[in-house]
């Protein structure tokens, strides 16, 4: 059960580049001193005798079982429609053709919306109205806007969405539907944020663009959480992420050092590997050329909508994560990520989304270059359904 009898352990927000501290019981966007993403932080000392593998174990199959670790004071504001705790399943057959024991997905299109982007935005709209935001707003590229609305309809916030006009019908339908008000903009993502922050100055609407506030990046680290008690208390060797913003990297990679202090698993990580599309990979050259930034990617293009993010304001946690970890980043082509879409359609009965089915494709290139041996267990990151894609399939794509 979701028990008012969980209090969340969060102590205060601390911004990851500069290490500023500031008060958390106030809405905060960029760290105001430098103008990077503030990070949520918790008393892990005091949470460990109470917030354990087994006594969250019995609780129910949502990202609410985590709520000691959540930055929700108030369980009146732990605003759900069932989001996380999604299923890992074991891909037998496309794991036996790439000769790999231990290949899974974690099936992430079991989300509200779907997609994992509601993980993210259950926990910021709900602690943007425990902290009295009176309307959200945000840019996307689709899943993000869908998940902002049914939170916020959910809640009673008004919800603003802006959205690059090429963003497929079926989002915009779901968003609308969703009670949310629609802008289509021309240009990118990039060129959306500037709306959104056009409002945030004007004081129409607290900003919930990912890793602009520090609460998006706690809702997705729950998939970190959720692979130790899927593995029992270890973790994965391999975790292979479609990276955009990079929430989701950098989430887990914060629940990893969490649930290491808090006793839940060991000093061991998976190698994290980013994948982005060649038509967009800010954070594979910056990778690649060694450096901490990224430079903004020109005339950014793929099918992978969500993958389409020029310049991410979390790449130094971002690539912090991979290299720390032993991983690597790695560009795949749009061509190649079609046919594995269908791929793990037919094969194992899943209707993915483009930017999960990209890391179908780097998985494949892993293991032709030898990067990854049979009896190391896998996790790809299938992060959205195909349903709201099937222009992909059936016409032309944009
Ligand atoms: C947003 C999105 C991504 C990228 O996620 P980040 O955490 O922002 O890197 C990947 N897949 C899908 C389906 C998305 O909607
Ligand atoms: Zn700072």
């Amino acid at each position: 059960m979701i028990g008012a009898d969980m209090n969340s352990f969060l102590s205060h927000l601390e911004c990851a580049w500069c290490g500023e501290t500031y008060e958390a019981n106030q809405l905060w966007n960029l760290c105001p001193a430098c103008g990077k993403p503030l990070l949520a932080r918790y008393d892990l000392d005091a949470a460990r005798s109470i917030f354990t593998r087994t006594a969250v174990q019995s609780r129910s199959p949502n990202l609410w079982r985590y709520a000691e670790m959540l930055p929700v004071q108030d369980p009146a504001f732990r605003i759900s429609l069932g989001e996380g705790y999604t299923p890992l399943v074991k891909l037998n057959r496309l794991g036996a053709a790439l000769g790999l024991k231990h290949l899974y997905a974690k099936d992430e299109s079991f989300n509200p919306t779907g997609s994992f982007k509601a993980r993210g935005l259950a926990m910021a709209v709900s602690r943007a109205a425990e902290l009295g935001a009176k309307a959200v707003a945000i840019p996307t590229a689709g899943n993000a806007g869908s998940a902002m609305a049914a939170y916020a309809a959910r809640i009673g916030l008004p919800a603003y969405i802006y959205a690059p006009q090429d963003v497929p019908a079926p989002f915009i339908a779901e968003m609308r539907a969703l009670g949310a008000e629609v802008t289509l903009v021309e240009g990118l993502i990039t060129d959306c944020a500037r709306y959104v922050r056009q409002g945030v100055e004007e004081g129409r609407w607290f900003d919930v663009s990912t890793l602009k506030e520090p609460y998006r990046v706690e809702g997705k680290k729950t998939m970190g959480y959720e692979l130790a008690e899927h593995f029992d208390g270890s973790l994965p060797d391999i975790i292979i992420y479609p990276t955009g913003g990079g929430t989701g990297i950098i989430g887990m990679w914060k629940a990893f050092g969490e649930m290491e202090q808090l006793g839940w698993i060991d000093s061991q990580r998976p190698r994290m590997i980013s994948v982005q599309s060649t038509g967009c990979a800010p954070i594979v050259r910056a990778y690649e050329q060694g450096v901490e930034f990224a430079e903004p990617w020109q005339n950014a293009r793929t099918i992978a909508d969500g993958l389409r993010v020029p310049a991410a304001v979390g790449d130094f946690l971002i690539l912090r994560a991979v290299r720390e970890s032993g991983g690597t980043a790695l560009a795949v082509e749009d061509e190649d990520t079609l046919l594995a879409l269908t791929e793990i359609g037919s094969q194992e009965g899943l209707f993915v989304a483009p930017e999960a089915a990209a890391t179908f494709v780097a998985l494949k290139t892993l293991v032709e270059r030898g990067d990854i041996q049979a009896d190391e267990r896998v996790v790809l990151f299938l992060t959205g359904t195909g349903l709201k894609y099937t222009h992909l399939i059936n016409g032309p794509a944009h």
